[in-house]
């Protein structure tokens, strides 16, 4: 035997261990090592191949090599995915991150990475090829014992949910003149509806009893030794896999069974077989397929005779079966006889044959997140599918894919076991099969992200304007065919206000664009906003499942599309009201969190006053964010919204100064919510501050932003701007500075951060444009102090290099100054954003207000202060944060003062 990879490596330096578990003896664990040599030899000399011509050609390599273009492209795919084509630019798909980290070369992480990301479809496979029994799958999911596990990664190698090659979709004998093919169905070769003659199957059977009555026809002709079934355990529904080596048994196994089981975990057991049947959803059948190709266990694999599909819209596990028949029919398992999926509804028939049902659309949310990555409603990959989708009641829809299922199928007719009626390609019945497998069709695997236009760099740091421009209608609609409709989105738990994203994605891609709008601004009043600071990378689109596969879906984009179709129509769509309640509530603040507060309450019947001190309303997005990122006058629109929905705003109002709480409670005020931000910067502690030239970042954008300095003289607040500017930080602010600097005529700019690129907490796509537009970047750097010359102008910054040590309380690693390493920057400009914290004019005024030790405001979960009435959210409670989570707040709070309000005043009896 030799050792070719980290693979076969680790499994032979395991042999001992795998021997004495038991399932391997010698012989078959050589056959495997063996049957991984081989392939193992392919894979080196393909690897060899494109090492030396720099190309992964699959006809050129084919033709070099003598070995079939679906071998050479099906082993690229694998060493892909091994991370070892990255010299010819092709990552690996689904975990390039954990290769990067990996000091290991050339294995596969375990399969945990599959379930970590949701992907697992149920099928069991990882368990039945796992040579030291590590995996464990019983309770809907399964578990790895680390301790067992040797960490070879044949389980990720073999699951259907990790990489599979294009090449392997529609392998299926597609140079037969007798095979037809459709997007929907892939390769097939003709389609029936069918139907058993036993009438003791037609009795328990489902649909027409095809799968029961083939499997017993090929036990009684002998083709098969054992079939794949599932069996109702000790607990009722719950179904188990089980291996069935008769007709007769087969029979007790009839009926239907709604719960994904993971069937191929007990493939290994059917090794001592010559002739298997193997039944089961698509992912089953995929996975059978893939682990044929890369011949993890093809040994046994050789010995499957039949592979029969079902259709499968979406898989549920027992436990989601026992949620759903508790939250949708007030049942339990046992009340249950039986349960069936028709015409677009959930049906469950109980055991005096009552009938229950809900639409399907209904429980799509107790499905597996991994399901909606499956874009196979009919089994592709089976010899022979069957569902009921396109079948009278009574029949079932048969699907004849491979030249084995033909034959077989041909023999059951001539045995007389089953009746067929061809199924016309013209007929009703081929138009509703065909209309809902293209349903669950998916484009998103092959489709990219959309990318927004922008304003080329160098033209753009000349200019204030906006630098991305938005999406067309067209590139929307690609993006939104990309979202998969997730049953329970997790897009909208990582939404901080928890928009409806899926149902506003599915108006759009619909092009009901007021529709859209109306979904979107029921939950968010600033989408416009929203769309453009939001830092999705961080929350929806962090959590979107196409994530885990790469590129989730630009739901920023689409917000941000939607409210801008909005403004280019000149329409101002806004929610309902309920009716005046006649309460006065006092909102303190207009940023993000006082505006969603404001809205929220107005929308509640509130009759809302909010409180601003500067001239505009807004806060941060209008003074701090520049034009360049979001254009005022998008702000000023949005809060238009609010003044239809009868708010209405004083400006130049200090609370705390023009007037106080108490005096707000005498014009009758009932309630407060209080957000007034955490705008005061935060200094350095080092010498220098007070020369010329050396300012906060909330000076200099409050100056450029809200006093339009850019437009000077046309506005008359100057800004003094020298050659070479340096900012200090690394976030958003930091990084608005600089392009701001740049903007008004900086000649260099550098960023000075005394962590790491990684550690940068700025929007990734602001970074990108900052590098875009030639600003500097000097990571691991700390000003120790500034210099200036004879008339206090500054024109050095000295500062010293750090490195990473343990992270600290931040969970980012704590920057550690080297010794010795101070230097010099010439600079004539130092702008510094290393953060803002809480200003004290309102909260000194109010005596009794609860604070924490940094002066932020104290609340509970729902923005309740210590004072009755009064309520707090945003930044002046959490601390600097965003814009969505300090909307979050708002509306939270928004509840809460409706709850306190309805209870002191509505509720009076
Ligand atoms: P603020 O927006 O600060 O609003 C508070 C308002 O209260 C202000 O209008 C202020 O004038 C007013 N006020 C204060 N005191 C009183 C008083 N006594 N009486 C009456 N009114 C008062 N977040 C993102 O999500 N994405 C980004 O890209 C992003 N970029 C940023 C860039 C910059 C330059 C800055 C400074 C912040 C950025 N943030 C970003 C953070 C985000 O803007 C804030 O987290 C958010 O605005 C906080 O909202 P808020 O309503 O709590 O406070």
């Amino acid at each position: 035997m030799e050792a070719e990879s980290p693979l076969i490596e680790i499994l032979l330096n395991n042999k001992v261990k795998i021997l004495k578990i038991g399932k391997y003896n010698e012989t078959e664990f050589e056959q495997l090592i063996n049957s991984l040599s081989i392939a193992e030899k392919d894979r080196q000399r393909i690897l060899k191949k494109i090492e030396e011509l720099g190309t992964i050609d699959v006809q050129r390599l084919s033709k070099e090599l003598q070995l079939s273009e679906e071998n050479i492209s099906c082993n690229i795919e694998y060493l892909k995915e091994l991370g070892l084509l990255g010299f010819v630019g092709e990552k690996p798909r689904f975990f390039q991150d954990v290769i990067e980290n990996s000091e290991k070369k050339g294995v596969f992480p375990s399969v945990n990475l599959i379930k970590e990301r949701k992907l697992c479809s149920g099928c069991g496979l990882c368990v039945s090829i796992c040579p030291v029994n590590a995996i464990d799958y019983s309770e809907g999911t399964f578990e790895i014992d680390d301790e067992s596990c040797i960490e070879c990664g044949l389980c990720y190698s073999g699951c259907p949910r990790s990489f599979f090659p294009k090449v392997l979709e529609n392998l299926e004998e597609n140079h037969d003149p007798n095979v037809k093919f459709l997007e929907e169905l892939n390769y097939y070769r003709n389609i029936y509806t069918a139907q058993t003659t036993y009438p003791r199957i037609k009795k328990v059977g489902q649909d027409g009893g095809i799968v029961t009555t083939l499997f017993k026809t090929a036990f009684e002709q002998g083709f098969i030794d054992v079939s794949f079934a599932v069996t109702i355990g000790d607990e009722p529904l719950k179904p188990l896999p089980v291996l069935v080596e008769s007709g007769e048994e087969l029979l007790k196994t009839a009926g239907a069974k709604y719960t994904n089981t993971p069937v191929l975990k007990i493939f290994h057991d059917a090794k001592d077989y010559n002739k298997i049947a193997v039944v089961g959803t698509p992912c089953i059948m995929k996975a059978l397929k893939k682990i044929s190709f890369y011949p993890l266990n093809k040994p046994f694999y050789n010995n499957v005779f039949i592979k029969i599909g079902v259709f499968c819209m979406k898989s549920f596990n027992y436990d989601k079966i026992v949620e759903i028949l508790k939250n949708e029919f007030q049942l339990s398992p046992s009340d249950v006889k039986k349960m069936d999926i028709d015409k677009g509804k959930f049906i469950v028939y109980d055991q005096n044959n009552e009938i229950f049902d809900v639409p399907l659309k209904r429980i799509n949310k107790y499905g597996r997140f991994g399901c909606f990555f499956c874009d196979d409603l009919t089994a592709e990959h089976a010899d022979i599918s069957v569902g009921s989708i396109g079948s009278e009641p009574g029949w079932s829809t048969v699907i004849i894919r491979t030249k084995q299922g033909a034959d077989f199928f041909q023999k059951a007719l001539e045995l007389n076991k089953i009746v067929k009626k061809d199924i016309e390609e013209n007929s009703i019945n081929f138009k509703e099969l065909s209309r809902i497998a293209k349903s669950k069709l998916k484009k998103y695997v092959d489709q990219y992200p959309v990318k927004m236009i922008e304003q080329d760099p160098k033209i753009r740091t000349t200019n204030f304007e906006e630098v991305p421009k938005g999406l067309t209608t067209e590139l929307v609609k690609l993006e939104t065919q990309r979202c998969l409709q997730c049953g329970l989105p997790l897009c909208v738990t990582g939404c901080p206000v928890n928009i409806k994203i899926p149902e506003f994605i599915k108006l759009l891609k619909q092009e009901k664009f007021i529709e859209a709008l109306y979904k979107i601004k029921s939950d968010n009043l600033l989408p416009a906003i929203c769309g453009r600071v939001c830092p999705q990378e961080n929350q929806c689109e962090k959590t979107c499942l196409l994530n885990s596969l790469g590129e989730p879906i630009a739901i920023g984009y689409l917000e941000r599309f939607i409210a801008d179709w909005e403004r280019k129509n000149k329409l101002k769509e806004c929610p309902e009201c309920a009716a005046p309640k006649g309460i006065k509530v006092a909102v303190i603040g207009s940023g993000p969190a006082g505006l969603a507060c404001a809205g929220e309450l107005a929308m509640r019947g509130y009759d809302v006053t909010i409180f601003e001190a500067f001239h505009a309303g807004g806060g941060v997005l209008t003074y701090g964010i520049p034009e360049f990122r979001l254009p005022k006058e998008i702000v000023k629109d949005e809060i238009e919204t609010l003044k239809m929905l009868n708010v209405k705003i004083e400006y130049n109002t200090i609370i705390g100064k023009t007037l106080t709480l108490d005096e707000l409670k005498e014009m009758g005020f009932k309630a407060f919510f209080i957000g007034v931000g955490a705008g005061l910067p935060i200094f350095l502690k080092v010498a220098g501050l007070t020369l010329n030239g050396v300012l906060t970042a909330n000076e200099f954008l409050t100056r450029s932003n809200l006093m339009k300095a850019y437009k000077f003289p046309e506005y008359d607040t100057p800004i003094k701007i020298g050659k070479i500017v340096t900012v200090i930080g690394g976030g958003n602010v930091t990084l608005d500075s600089a392009r701001t600097a740049l903007r008004l005529g900086a000649e260099r700019v550098i960023v000075v951060y005394r962590r790491s690129e990684v550690e940068m907490p700025a929007r990734r796509e602001e970074y990108h444009h900052a590098l875009e537009e030639g600003i500097e970047f000097q990571f691991l750097t700390n000003p120790v102090r500034f210099i200036g010359d004879e008339n206090d102008n500054v024109n050095h910054m000295e500062v010293i290099k750090m490195k990473l040590g343990e992270p600290d309380e931040s969970g980012r690693r704590r920057p550690i100054p080297i010794e010795n390493s101070e230097h010099l920057i010439e600079t004539d400009t130092v702008i510094i954003a290393v953060g803002t914290r809480a200003n004290p004019i309102l909260t000194k005024s109010i005596q009794e207000l609860e604070l924490t030790k940094w002066g932020y405001i104290k609340t509970d979960e729902d923005g309740k202060t210590n004072l009755k009435g009064v309520f707090a959210g945003g930044d002046i409670v959490t601390g600097s944060a965003t814009v969505i989570s300090a909307m979050g707040t708002g509306k939270k709070a928004a509840k809460a003062i409706d709850v306190y309000l309805t209870n002191k005043y509505l509720n009076m009896n």
